[in-house]
């Protein structure tokens, strides 16, 4: 039987964690059936309990560029281990990926490491507000920037997925600082700055947005957000989270062209290690404590395993020109290839892609919002990854989520996977 081993670590999981995990999208609810235990991973291939290998396109949701275990991260992590696991004073190697990171993404001179990408965005908006001395941001319908309460309002991700994208929990008082647009509609974005003329501290954003499904932002959006912004004295942040060293080595800024005032990462930036990071120029970033008033800290931040498996991350990406475009043009393929064969079905669909993120929504109609994304056919999706599964295809499991094509999907991965779309039947 499938999923036999990971349906009984599952119904014992659910004694002792709530819902059996923890972190809400893997439990496979929106999608039903059995969340996939897994026990190891090598470059393209996860293998799950009961012993089935799977292409992975989630990839620990975005993390695992360079596909599971790579040797070299692999080698160097565990050579750190044996000089201790943490130490919590500084070290070199935190300067070593604040020099390399500060010097291949634009316009950031200063980083400070957290440890996760929620943590990162919930202290730029601290930073943002600290700066600027205003209390309101603008963040989309549909965007995901982890889970602290100023952002658990109309949120992506899980949020989405389950339904409560506004979450019990947080305050009114946390949620009247929160103000609401529609990605990719600037007109809403002007109307929320007419009514709130010199309060608005920042604007966040995902710069391609990831967890609506992925969405793109239409010619001129980012740049009018970067005009808008720069008249108001209002920061612009974006959340690189998921495109940060993904889209490019200098993320979604260095792709678009388009400058913000403070970048959020996590993600790759840990090479699978939990990390994420915020950074601007320096001017902003000496409002941080030690040196200026907004208070940040954290017990395991720069921790020097995770630090370890960052850099020689990063130290790949940076030595491996061609790997980007590598990546991008195996998504294109997929997305190419996937749109043939659901047209012949005679299946109405979309994709959206940019970079190495894509996802299929299930439509006739284009997806450039929050609106959009939950008008497509959620349940054509779920049937479509207990399709995929079944045939060793792990995609996310929501239609909420974007596919992240790791450097180890090769050929072969791309053709099992198009083998398995072909017997789908919506
Ligand atoms: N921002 C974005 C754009 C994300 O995609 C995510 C997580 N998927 C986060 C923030 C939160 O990161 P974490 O789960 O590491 O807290």
């Amino acid at each position: 039987m499938l999923y036999q081993r990971s349906s009984a670590l599952f119904a014992e999981a659910q004694n002792y964690i709530p819902g059996g995990v923890n972190s809400p999208v893997r439990a496979f609810k929106s999608v039903g059936g059995t969340p996939l235990f897994i026990k190891k991973a090598k470059g393209a291939y996860i293998t799950d309990e009961d012993n089935r290998d799977y292409v992975d396109f989630i990839n620990s949701w975005g993390p695992m560029i360079l596909g599971h275990t790579h040797p070299e991260v692999l080698a160097a992590t565990v050579e750190q281990m044996n000089n201790g696991f943490s130490f919590g004073t500084p070290t070199e190697l935190e300067t070593e990926i604040a020099k390399l990171i500060t010097a291949v993404v634009p316009n950031i001179d200063m980083i400070r490491m957290v440890n996760s990408g929620t943590e990162a965005c919930m202290s730029a908006i601290r930073l943002a507000r600290g700066f600027t001395q205003r209390d309101k941001i603008i963040k989309f319908e549909g965007c995901y920037h982890g889970h602290s309460d100023a952002f658990l309002i109309k949120a992506g991700s899980g949020a989405a997925t389950f339904g409560n994208p506004n979450s019990p929990g947080v305050t009114q008082g946390t949620a009247k600082d929160t103000l609401l647009a529609r990605y990719n509609d600037i007109e809403s974005v002007k109307k929320i700055f007419e009514e709130n003329e010199d309060e608005i501290a920042a604007i966040i954003i995902e710069p391609i947005a990831g967890n609506m499904g992925c969405i793109v932002p239409e010619e001129g959006f980012l740049a009018s957000l970067r005009t808008l912004c720069n008249q108001k004295g209002t920061l612009l942040i974006f959340d690189e989270v998921m495109t940060g060293f993904r889209l490019s080595l200098g993320g979604a800024q260095q792709r678009l062209g388009i400058e913000a005032d403070i970048v959020t990462f996590g993600k790759v930036i840990g090479g699978g290690f939990p990390v994420g990071a915020f950074a601007a120029r320096k001017e902003i970033m000496e409002h941080l404590a030690p040196l200026g008033p907004v208070y940040q800290a954290g017990t395991l931040s720069g921790n020097p395993i995770a630090m370890r498996a960052g850099y020689t991350t990063l130290n790949i990406l940076n030595k491996d020109q061609n790997l980007y475009d590598r990546i991008d043009k195996t998504t294109e393929i997929l997305d190419k290839e996937i749109t043939n064969i659901l047209s012949e079905k005679g299946i109405a669909h979309q994709t959206n892609r940019f970079g190495s993120m894509m996802s299929v929504f299930f439509t006739d109609e284009k997806v450039i919002n929050f609106d959009d994304a939950q008008k497509a056919n959620h349940s054509t999706f779920n049937k479509f990854f207990h399709h995929m599964l079944k045939n060793g295809i792990y995609l996310a499991p929501s239609g909420y989520e974007t596919w992240f094509i790791s450097d180890a999907i090769k050929t072969e991965e791309i053709d099992k996977t198009l083998t398995a779309a072909r017997s789908f039947e919506a």
